[in-house]
């Protein structure tokens, strides 16, 4: 991390900040949705994460009977940018409009995510209108690819720190790249919402919902409620684990999913090895993140004291707040249409299947011969 801290700097980063902040951040106002959810008898559940873009686009357009499910709270990156461009700067004394925001991250979903309508926030509270959240993503791949072209060694880096005000994570911020790491973060916070106490031991470390399974579930006791949670990984498995729920009619108040398999650390923007990605590269990094939380003192987002101070300095003091939901909250887009008339796409009807392009390319062949 604090190789990476320093390279950015290296490539002219003014400030580095960390997206586990962000993370935290979107723990805050996802476990609070939660609990609104699940103490309003009228709301809509399971509460579905919606922290992962690829899993959001494959909800609207194969699932879109879920998008009322779906977490409005925004992903880490879609949280933290606004913020940099709202509350960092105005701490910083910065204009908003000479920031330009990059994000770093393993996920090249993300780069259709900041270009999503909805990500202008920050163009809202400064009356900008062109201004985006997040101005450019890059993965974790192309920082590599940027560091050799600049001549960077980064083992011979010395390590540098984040910048304060957003620079510090909860160990639930931490292990969010993990499948599992963002139920597990959420409990966390919602356990010590709910009743004002530490999550137990039970929950931390959240053993039944880890691994490589694709599909865990287990039951949290919070106060007087007991939530059914389960957390899934691939969109293979998911489909099999709603076909399933629907089946069996399984109740569920709680679902994380996450696109990739074993979460972000498998994240189709993570540099490329010379052996296939396997669940044991998937599962050491899993480690390394699971070892760096049971590390840190402050477990929960919400006793991170950077993010105590955000929301008491800016967010009118609780997440959920009307400041808060205008910025850190967004919607969806029922994409189904994508799919045809027919409601699914098939190498028949598909303009762009293999056949189709085929017989495109013959016919147009033929017409430019008969011109002949
Ligand atoms: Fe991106 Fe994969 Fe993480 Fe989803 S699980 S946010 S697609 S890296």
């Amino acid at each position: 991390e604090g190789k990476m801290v320093a390279a950015l700097r290296k490539l002219g980063g003014d400030y580095i900040l960390d997206t586990n902040f962000g993370a935290d951040m979107t723990i805050m106002e996802e476990a609070s949705e939660l609990l609104e959810r699940v103490i309003n008898s009228d709301a809509v559940l399971p509460q579905f994460t919606s922290c992962c873009p690829a899993w959001v686009k494959f909800a609207e357009t194969f699932y879109p009977e879920f998008l009322p499910n779906l977490s409005t709270a925004k992903s880490p990156i879609a949280m933290q940018a606004p913020t940099q461009k709202t509350y960092f700067a105005e701490k910083m004394g910065l204009d908003a409009k000479q920031i330009v925001a990059v994000a770093v991250t393993p996920c090249t979903a993300k780069k259709f995510e900041i270009r999503r309508d909805e990500m202008n926030s920050s163009a809202e509270y400064w009356d900008v209108p062109k201004m985006r959240d997040t101005d450019y993503c890059i993965t974790t791949r192309e920082l590599a690819k940027w560091l050799r072209a600049e001549k960077i060694n980064f083992d011979e880096l010395e390590d540098s720190t984040f910048d304060p005000l957003m620079g510090e994570a909860s160990g639930g911020g931490i292990i969010f790249g993990n499948t599992g790491g963002v139920m597990e973060a959420a409990m966390r916070a919602a356990y010590k919402f709910a009743t004002g106490e530490d999550a137990p031991q039970t929950l931390i470390p959240f053993e039944a919902i880890r691994g490589m399974d694709g599909a865990r579930e287990a039951d949290v006791v919070i106060g007087d409620k007991t939530l059914h949670v389960a957390a899934v990984h691939g969109t293979g498995n998911l489909r099999k684990f709603i076909e399933r729920m629907r089946a069996e009619n399984i109740h569920y108040d709680f679902i994380e999913v996450m696109a990739c398999r074993g979460g972000c650390i498998g994240g189709g923007g993570q540099p490329r090895v010379k052996l296939p990605m396997a669940d044991k590269a998937r599962e050491a990094r899993i480690a390394s993140l699971y070892t760096r939380d049971a590390e840190v003192q402050v477990k929960a987002a919400c006793d991170n004291p950077d993010i105590q101070k955000l929301y008491a300095e800016f967010f009118d003091g609780k997440p959920m707040s009307h400041k808060a939901h205008h910025m850190l909250h967004t919607t969806f887009v029922n994409r189904s249409e994508d799919l045809g008339p027919n409601g699914a796409c098939t190498p028949a009807t598909c303009p762009t299947s293999v056949p189709n392009l085929k017989k495109a390319a013959e016919a147009a062949k033929a017409a430019a011969e008969a011109n002949n």
